[in-house]
């Protein structure tokens, strides 16, 4: 069976190549008719925390609802429904039984970290909406100081959440789960708007909440940060929006590389065509860029209201992308408008005069119509081109929703047009903001190679702004590297190669990663593990092994 169901499961382990379309066993839950099915559910264990990887629309939120025991599971029965004993008994004899009992019988308190942060304002009632008020309101542990250290809160507490922005937002909402007492902490996509900084720094706080009988569950993307907070991963696999397998658990390097394969070894089973890898000197070979021009800029600074930015002159060539590593308000987005004209330098200091096509960090649809009239209007040229569909349109996947409207579409459907549009225009210089942002690990891993193969092909260059760790990596040639005091006073280098910029970048947030060998993935090392201290020791602060 499949260690879930009940002893004479009809089907033995499921196996997605010939997984019957009609397939009754194993489901833990179904909305309606025609709906959505959740096959199986992640088990959580006490004292750990369980990591869910997986694409949009598998079935991770719903998976963290029935575990949180907000969602009754209906197994599959949504006309008529069964009773929690039914559900507890379906599960006799494996963890969830246990874990189900305790949930309704002891009353466990479970409290969820949403997915989308946004609607957070909406949704508080109180009259009094200060970040100070509402956190303290929650506050039943004692670690409320370290919280609000921990996620740089404290210069935002008499703010208004309506007021937030998203990565403030964000650390709120992480906040106010930590502070709270209870025995199950779910956090639905916690790095969203976060930099690589705050990223590890809320790792931290979740991991802080372990205790021997609590379950902590983390629904996550970026894989540096999945590998980094879980002890065990489940893996999501399926078709998006129709029906989503949960493995059985796994180690985290296990689970992650099981994502990344698209292969389940001890199930001998293949859920995904193609393998994801990183192998950076396979795409450095495949390439063999030919650089023929090189540019340059000026010594600048800008001076933004009460914040100064000091850009390092520097140079670039065709064929080159340059990734923009840095913490939130060291100046990315300001640069990228400077280079892009949008924005003139202090004083009498100039920008070369090139074409410039950009995506933007925020991404507002005003667009009346469907995506492909959006495409014909801003980027017939390239959209009709066979070589830009096989790179671009394919690859990312937008016949799924090309004839659908421009302003009924996902945060990760809008990414990916924006990604086309940007990539559709002719220039000299492509400027990508955050192309990650509300993307899926796998589509963001589709997203770092179509834009790097993008510019080889065409002979251009990229500047790109990039918080998952993994595809800033992935994608650099040369990064440069931003530091100063965010907000403030901050510093934009000149650029550097991928190995002195990451030490430098990994310096300034004292971590150090690895490469697992089998398929080069960088790895966060555990704060001063026997590899961190070695490491540290030597300066290398990112290991090409
Ligand atoms: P994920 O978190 O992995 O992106 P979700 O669990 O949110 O996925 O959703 C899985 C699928 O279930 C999606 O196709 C979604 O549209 C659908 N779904 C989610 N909630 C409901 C609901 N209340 N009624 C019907 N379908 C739903
Ligand atoms: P990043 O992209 O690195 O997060 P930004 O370039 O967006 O940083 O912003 C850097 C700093 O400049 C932030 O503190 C931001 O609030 C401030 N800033 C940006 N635009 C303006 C503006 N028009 N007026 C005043 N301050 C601004
Ligand atoms: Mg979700
Ligand atoms: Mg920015």
């Amino acid at each position: 069976g499949c260690g879930i169901c009940p002893k004479k499961c009809p089907f033995g382990a499921i196996n997605i190549i010939n997984l019957p379309t009609n397939l009754e066993s194993h489901v833990t839950h179904r909305y309606s008719a025609n709906s959505f099915k959740l096959h199986r559910l992640p088990t959580p264990r006490p004292g750990q925390v369980l990591g869910l990887v997986g694409s949009n629309g598998i079935g991770k939120s719903t998976a963290l609802k029935i575990l949180s025991g907000k969602l009754k599971p209906n197994l599959g029965r949504y006309d008529n429904p069964p009773d929690w004993q039914d559900v507890i008994k379906y599960f006799r004899g494996s963890e969830l039984q246990n874990y189900f009992t305790k949930i309704l019988e002891d009353d466990l308190k479970a409290i969820v970290k949403p997915q989308y942060v946004d609607r957070i304002p909406r949704a508080i009632r109180s009259a009094d909406k200060t970040v100070r008020t509402l956190i303290e309101a929650q506050a039943s542990m004692d670690n409320l100081e370290e919280v609000l250290d921990v996620l740089e809160l404290n210069h935002i507490m008499d703010r208004d959440v309506n007021l937030l922005s998203g990565g403030e937002l964000q650390r709120f909402a992480i906040g106010t789960v930590c502070v709270q007492q209870a025995d199950v902490y779910m956090f639905d996509e916690p790095s969203s708007y976060l930099d690589v900084k705050q990223r590890l720094s809320a790792a931290k706080i979740i991991r802080s909440l372990l205790r021997p009988d609590d379950y902590v569950i983390c629904v996550e993307h970026d894989l540096s940060v999945l590998d980094y907070l879980s002890d065990f991963i489940c893996v999501l696999y399926g078709k998006p929006a129709v029906y989503g397998v949960v493995t059985l658990p796994a180690s985290v390097r296990e689970g992650i590389n099981i994502f990344l394969d698209g292969n389940i070894p001890t199930e001998n089973l293949r859920f995904r065509e193609e393998s994801l890898t990183f192998r950076i000197a396979e795409a450095a070979d495949e390439f063999m860029a030919d650089r023929s021009r090189a540019f340059t800029y000026p010594k600048m600074e800008k001076t933004l209201d009460t914040f100064h930015l000091q850009i390092e002159e520097g140079d670039f060539t065709d064929s080159e992308i340059i990734v923009m590593m840095g913490e939130n308000g060291t100046g990315k987005t300001t640069f990228c408008k400077m280079l892009a004209g949008a924005l003139k330098p202090d004083g009498d200091q100039k920008v070369p005069g090139m074409k410039v096509s950009m995506k933007p960090q925020k991404i507002t649809p005003k667009f009346e119509g469907t995506v492909r009239q959006l495409f014909f209007k801003k980027i017939k040229t390239a959209f009709l081109l066979p070589q830009f569909q096989t790179d671009v349109v394919k690859p990312l996947k937008l016949d799924e929703f090309i004839d659908q409207e421009v302003k009924t579409l996902s945060g990760g459907e809008l990414q990916r047009v924006a990604i086309v549009l940007a990539l559709g225009l002719p220039a000299d210089i492509y400027l990508i903001d955050e192309p990650s942002a509300y993307l899926d690990s796998e589509q963001r891993i589709i997203a770092a190679r179509v834009i790097k193969r993008f510019i080889m092909h065409s002979k251009k260059t990229a500047f790109i702004v990039e918080h998952d760790f993994i595809m800033a990596t992935y994608l650099a040639d040369r990064v440069i590297v931003f530091d100063g005091e965010p907000g403030i006073d901050a510093r934009a280098n000149t650029p550097e190669s991928l190995l002195t910029g990451c030490n430098k970048f990994l310096k300034n947030l004292d971590v150090t990663f690895r490469r697992d060998p089998s398929n080069y993935r960088p790895r966060i090392n555990k704060l001063n593990s026997q590899l961190d201290q070695e490491q540290k020791l030597g300066g290398n602060y990112r290991t090409s092994q």
